[in-house]
């Protein structure tokens, strides 16, 4: 069942690179569709990156912080989270280790991303969200992919009303982390 599990979310990954053309494509904008997400979502995601990350020779640890169901779009959101581990786990060596924080602190979702590859450059960090920006050409393109990720992370989290960031981990790696805006229960309209 997990191995099934496992192979489902690499698909998935695999689907990302058209869905982000796709959604490339799209130039209307996102639109959200709202939805209930269960706290154990985040558990079932991040217990199918885990399975991807070990079998990449990667560490990856997760924090789910979230225990009442919230209201987003959830193949937004899931594309959101999946763009971001897909890049900590392409950009990070055999010693690899990623980390994934989920909680809810003041009506917004925060996401933060950890790893332990080489970092980004401040230079580099005001550009990696342009479309088809990509650090070091000659290494990133055996890498594979087309620079499309964060830009479309980026265009999501806006959809959200929200913010994405990318700071400098400690002793060395990246940190992106997103805030978005979450749909509450709608209060009953006095008339
Ligand atoms: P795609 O996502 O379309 O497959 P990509 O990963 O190159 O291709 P983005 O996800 O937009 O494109 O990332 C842009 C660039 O930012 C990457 O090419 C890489 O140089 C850099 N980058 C992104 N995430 C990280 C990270 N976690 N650590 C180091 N560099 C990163
Ligand atoms: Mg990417």
């Amino acid at each position: 069942e997990s191995i099934a599990s496992s192979l489902d979310e690499v698909r998935n990954m695999k689907m990302l690179t058209t869905n982000l053309l796709n959604l490339a494509r799209r130039d209307d904008g996102i639109k959200p569709e709202i939805g209930d997400i269960e706290p154990n979502f985040f558990n079932t995601t991040f217990t199918n990156y885990e399975m991807v990350a070990t079998e990449n020779g990667k560490v990856f640890r997760f924090d789910n912080r979230i225990h009442r169901v919230i209201k987003t779009d959830k193949t937004l959101l899931k594309q959101l989270m999946t763009i971001l581990f897909d890049n900590a786990l392409k950009y990070t060596d055999e010693d690899g280790e990623i980390q994934f924080e989920v909680q809810l602190k003041d009506k917004n979702l925060l996401l933060r991303v950890l790893d332990n590859g080489p970092g980004i450059r401040d230079e580099d960090k005001k550009r990696i969200f342009d479309r088809f920006y990509r650090v070091d050409k000659a290494r990133t393109r055996q890498k594979g992919g087309f620079g499309l990720g964060l830009s479309l992370a980026k265009q999501i989290v806006e959809a959200f009303k929200g913010t994405i960031q990318v700071k400098d981990n400690k002793p060395k790696g990246t940190i992106f982390e997103v805030k978005l805006s979450i749909k509450t229960e709608s209060r009953k309209k006095n008339r």
